[in-house]
């Protein structure tokens, strides 16, 4: 079968090779495609995850160490300026400073690798730094024993005057009194201002008023121990003052370098912050990037399968499912018994069934058409053997001859119509006929033309019959036998009658009867058939009356038992 060979050597256009090829395409995209996305996802979160963690931690420990830089050296300034602190207190708060620092400092060297030249730029400017917190230490500490000194000078001063306000009495000396106060006003003054020209200015005047209080001639003792008392505090006082100002301002200068080496160091912390930052943006960035990409790839995978599964369901409806549904239509419609056209077209298996459908409906209409004409054929067969059965039944019950029944034919009917008689109580009547003087014809006209006026007669008999209730027969040689149903003896004599004059007016040329011509003898009988009687004995009346009608002279009709019937009448 060419379809089959076609089908072998095609199997590339097989439907489940087409089918299985898409399918298995379909899948092996989604595979891979689901493949790269999980990939890329990993990818980006495991690389997002580094970046972010390390680039945080580091960005908040640098943060951490800017803001500690300014805390320790806010701290240390305040703490330095504002407590009155021991020595032991010193060495907690200087132990605590490091400590805080070096704490966090040590978490960045844990991150060290990821940007060594920032936190080296760190690690020198903290030297300064701590040199110059020291630095004020040092300077704080110089102030603060000066501030202690003017503490109590300020004291005594203020001790000499509450003196000198109670002494102050008649009896004491006025001037003596006004130069001490002036002499305690303007040192006590002194130790407020802050300019060195009014300083200088106060020294003088402390100075005459205690030269004017040296040039008073002092009485009592008391007096004289004041005097004596305020001397050196004056001076001192008065000279504590300029280096107390210069530790002040030395005080103030290692403050605000202590403060810019903070700034320094917390800005280069805050700088590797800020790079930290950026790193950690880019990685933000970098990561965003990766998740678009991913995302872009899983739009353009997810439309590509779409796209293939919406091919791939086109595929199926477009060259199997019409296909398949057509065909289907087209066998229901021949199984109804339309016969439309039966597409052939196609190399795969749907192309097979509707050749292979195709084969089997031409096969069913051959078979059909076979079938039709071996029907025909039959039925024609069927035609020609009736045909050929009625020939040989009319054969059979014809008589050669004559052309009229043979004898066996006429008892079968001759019994039916009997019978018939008997059940609704009919007459019936026979009339047995013989040619006059044949064996006379047969000599004269000779045996041939004998057969054809038997013929003659025969035919000539016949038409003048009712066929479908009457019957003639060839009884024997040349004799005749007619049976009549519902026919009585008046009737079927009249009948009778009717006949012999047919033949004797037909004028058939017999030169040996008396007459000329051919004539018969006839013998009729009829009666009411009974059960205890037979047809064969209506017959023998009949032929007992031919007899008679022979032995009366021939060319008559003779009634059994009854009257003649002579032509010549
Ligand atoms: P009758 O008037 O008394 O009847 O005289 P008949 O000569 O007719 O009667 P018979 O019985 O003596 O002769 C009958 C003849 O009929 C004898 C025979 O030659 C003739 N015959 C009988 N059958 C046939 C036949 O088939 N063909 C021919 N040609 N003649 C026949
Ligand atoms: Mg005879
Ligand atoms: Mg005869």
């Amino acid at each position: 079968m060419t379809s089959d060979q076609t089908l072998k050597s095609n199997k590339y256009k097989h439907i489940s090779f087409r089918l299985n090829t898409a399918l298995l395409i379909v899948l092996c995209f989604y595979l891979i495609a689901s493949y790269l996305s999980i990939h890329t996802l990993a990818k980006q979160a495991n690389e997002f995850k580094a970046l972010s963690g390390g680039h945080f931690d580091s960005a908040m420990n640098a943060a951490e160490l800017a803001r500690d830089a300014e805390v320790i050296a806010a701290q240390a300034i305040e703490q330095l300026i504002s407590s009155d602190r021991s020595r032991s207190n010193e060495d907690v708060l200087n132990k605590n400073l490091v400590a805080i620092y070096q704490n966090v400092r040590q978490k960045l060297n844990s991150n060290a690798e990821m940007d060594e030249a920032q936190l080296e730029k760190i690690d020198k400017l903290q030297v300064p730094f701590f040199k110059s917190l020291k630095h004020l230490e040092l300077s704080l500490l110089k102030e603060q024993t000066l501030i202690r000194e003017k503490y109590e000078n300020t004291q005594q001063l203020a001790l000499l005057s509450q003196w000198l306000v109670e002494e102050n009495t008649q009896e004491s000396h006025p001037d003596f009194y006004l130069h001490a106060l002036a002499a305690l006003n303007y040192t006590s003054l002194a130790l407020n201002t802050q300019s060195q020209g009014q300083l200088n200015k106060l020294d003088k005047l402390s100075q005459a008023s205690f030269n004017s209080l040296s040039s008073l001639k002092l009485s009592q003792k008391k007096q004289q121990d004041f005097l004596n008392q305020i001397a050196p505090l004056l001076k001192s006082t008065i000279a504590l003052q300029t280096p107390l100002q210069q530790s002040h301002r030395a005080t103030l200068a290692a403050a605000r370098e202590a403060r810019l080496h903070a700034q320094r160091l917390s800005g280069s912390s805050y700088n590797y912050f800020l790079s930290l930052k950026e790193a950690a943006k880019k990685a933000s960035q970098s990561h965003q990037n990766v998740v678009d990409k991913a995302i872009n790839r899983l739009f353009i995978f997810t439309a590509i399968f779409v796209l293939l599964t919406g091919l791939t369901y086109f595929f199926i409806r477009l060259y199997i499912i019409r296909r398949l549904n057509n065909l289907s239509k087209i066998m229901q419609q021949h199984v109804r018994g339309k016969a439309v056209e039966i597409p052939l077209n196609g190399n795969d298996e749907i192309a097979l069934i509707a050749q292979a459908f195709s084969v089997f409906v031409k096969a069913r209409s051959d078979a059909e058409e076979s079938l039709k004409k071996a029907h025909l054929e039959t039925e024609e067969a069927n035609r020609k053997l009736k045909r050929f059965n009625n020939q040989l039944q009319t054969l059979s019950e014809t008589d050669e001859l004559t052309q009229v029944a043979n004898r066996r034919r006429f008892f079968l009917e001759a019994n039916d119509k009997w019978q018939h008689a008997l059940h609704y109580n009919n007459w019936i009547g026979i009339i047995m006929i013989d040619v006059d003087l044949f064996k006379s014809y047969n000599d004269h006209y000779g045996h041939l033309a004998g057969d054809e006026c038997l013929l003659k007669i025969a035919q000539l008999l016949e038409q003048q019959l009712d066929h479908d209730q009457d019957l003639i027969a060839r009884y024997g040689g040349e004799e005749f036998i007619i049976i009549l149903p519902m026919q009585d003896q008046a009737s079927c004599l009249t009948r009778a009658k009717m006949l012999l004059n047919t033949i004797v007016e037909a004028q058939l040329p017999h030169l040996q009867n008396p007459r000329k011509v051919v004539t018969l003898s006839m013998g009729v009988a009829a009666c009411l058939p009974s059960p205890d009687t037979q047809v064969k004995e209506l017959i023998k009346d009949a032929d007992n009356a031919l007899y008679q009608a022979k032995n009366q002279g021939r060319c008559q009709v003779r009634l059994a038992q009854h009257e003649a019937f002579s032509f010549n009448e």
